[in-house]
């Protein structure tokens, strides 16, 4: 992008996570003077690495996949020069337990297969129905019957007769990834509107929408590159700097009150924080009851990773695996070392994801790694005798908002009936679920939003 010379107006960004630096950066190549606001001590949210001293690493808060239809992510990317850590390799695999496992190909004709049903056991019967029934998704995702809005995802799929086996190897996966929520819970208008929307950008980009993952640890793919563009530009990056209240004069944004009292002068504000911290900082704004109701019933879904360092190798059969039936939802497990081409001081790193893990956030530490280890031995014969050298949890009991039935048109848009006060993040309305391209979508229709009202 043209760098623009720099005007003496101050926009405010409040929230250093994924949307919040879009934002900064964004309108920081704009030309535009900006001061970043973040509570923690550090940038990235809800994406950051963490250390771990045992052995000597900085695994992330919790593996993240990336999809290739993710084009304001790839912006971002591209504004601060990583995007060549991100690759798509093409294929991922299905693990039972015992060790049987197959492998899932999203590229070129392998991809239909896949499509049609993975499952080892399927009959060519059970492939009929699951492109039947797969055909029949497709339509009404595109054109939604009326009360999909009132189907939980795993009714959809019994009323378009996906069968147990597509289902088991494929779609109550992808499900579970796309919206963190188990089928029975998951609103089946959510998982419609991605398919959607995965849909129409397949279309137009030509090809099929695959999933890819960075190989990078989070810090350097999203955060460093970032503090390059702001030193570059001049951007006011304020750590602990809680925000309070964005205060409304006349109609317009004019300053956002800090916890410690001291009031920051804004020319305009981008409000990039989660829906679980918004309240209180929209009460200058007319429609702040319906904001705060709709984020409230929003709520929360609880993630929690494991990374188990191990004595060996479980010799998995791709960077991505995905475990069929296990501890009530299914677990996906990441192998580092293919990601990343290193193995952490002599150790093995496998990184677990439990989505919608509403009873193991409640479990200590200890409990959750005896857990994961035990369900490792179940799905890898190599993971038998395997110790585990360090073991790390991350609880994150509020990691995105919720997306269970009832919850798919409570989003807010980004625009505000301030002109000069937007909100972005993950949880406003986007063409995706809570993922990090709704995060950096949000910032760039914010960032758009405002400069518009500029011209
Ligand atoms: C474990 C886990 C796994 C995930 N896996 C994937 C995945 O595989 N693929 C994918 O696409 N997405 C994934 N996601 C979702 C993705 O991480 C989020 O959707 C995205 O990071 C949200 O970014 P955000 O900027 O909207 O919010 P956040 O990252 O939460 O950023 C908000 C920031 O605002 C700050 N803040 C809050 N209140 C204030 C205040 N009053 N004043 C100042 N600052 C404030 C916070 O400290 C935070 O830094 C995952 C999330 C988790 C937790």
């Amino acid at each position: 992008m043209v760098e623009k010379a720099s005007d003496a107006r101050n926009f405010v960004v409040i929230g250093g996570g994924l949307a919040g630096l879009a934002a900064a950066v964004w309108l920081a190549e704009a030309g535009k003077q900006v001061t970043l606001l973040e509570r923690r001590a550090r940038l990235g949210g809800r994406t950051h690495a963490m250390r771990v001293p045992e052995v000597d690493d900085i695994p992330d808060n919790g593996q993240h996949v990336v999809a290739s239809g993710y084009h304001s992510l790839w912006r971002y990317l591209d504004s601060v020069g990583t995007r060549q850590y991100v690759t798509f390799p093409g294929s991922g695999s299905l693990r039972w337990p015992g060790g049987r496992a197959v492998m899932l190909h999203t590229k070129g004709f392998r991809a239909l297969r896949t499509l049609l049903g993975a499952h080892p056991d399927a009959s060519a019967l059970d492939r009929l129905r699951a492109l039947r029934a797969t055909l029949l998704l497709i339509q009404q995702a595109l054109w939604q019957p009326r009360d999909l809005a009132g189907l939980t995802t795993d009714q959809w799929f019994r009323r378009v007769g996906m069968p147990a086996k597509a289902r088991e190897a494929l779609w109550d996966w992808l499900a579970l990834g796309i919206a963190a929520e188990p089928v029975d819970r998951e609103s089946a208008k959510v998982f419609a509107d991605v398919l959607a929307t995965g849909i129409r950008i397949g279309v137009r980009d030509r090809a099929a929408v695959t999933i890819g993952y960075p190989t990078v640890d989070l810090d350097t793919l999203f955060i460093r590159g970032a503090e390059r563009v702001f030193e570059r530009h001049g951007v006011d990056v304020r750590y602990r700097a809680v925000a309070r209240r964005i205060i409304v004069t006349d109609g317009r944004a004019t300053g956002v009150r800090l916890a410690d009292g001291s009031v920051l002068a804004a020319d305009a504000v981008i409000c990039a924080v989660p829906n679980t911290n918004i309240g209180g900082l929209l009460d200058d704004l007319p429609e702040h009851p319906e904001i705060y109701a709709a984020a409230d019933k929003l709520g929360v879904t609880p993630i929690v990773s494991t990374n188990l360092y191990l004595d060996r190798p479980l010799r998995t059969k791709s960077a991505m695996e995905a475990l069929i039936g296990g501890t009530g939802v299914i677990d996906e497990v990441f192998d580092r070392q293919r990601m990343h081409g290193r193995t952490p001081h002599g150790t093995w790193l496998y990184c677990l994801t439990t989505s919608g893990a509403y009873e193991q956030i409640h479990r200590s530490n200890d409990e959750i790694v005896a857990e994961q280890l035990e369900l490792l031995r179940r799905y890898y014969p190599e993971a038998a005798e395997a110790r585990v050298v360090a073991g790390h949890v991350v609880k994150m009991p509020k990691a995105t908002f919720s997306q269970v039935l009832g919850t798919d048109d409570l989003r807010p848009g980004q625009r505000t009936s301030v002109p000069n006060l937007v909100l972005a993040g993950d949880w406003t309305r986007t063409d995706w679920s809570a993922t990090m391209e709704s995060a950096a979508q949000s910032a760039e229709r914010a960032v758009e939003a405002l400069l518009r009202q500029e011209d």
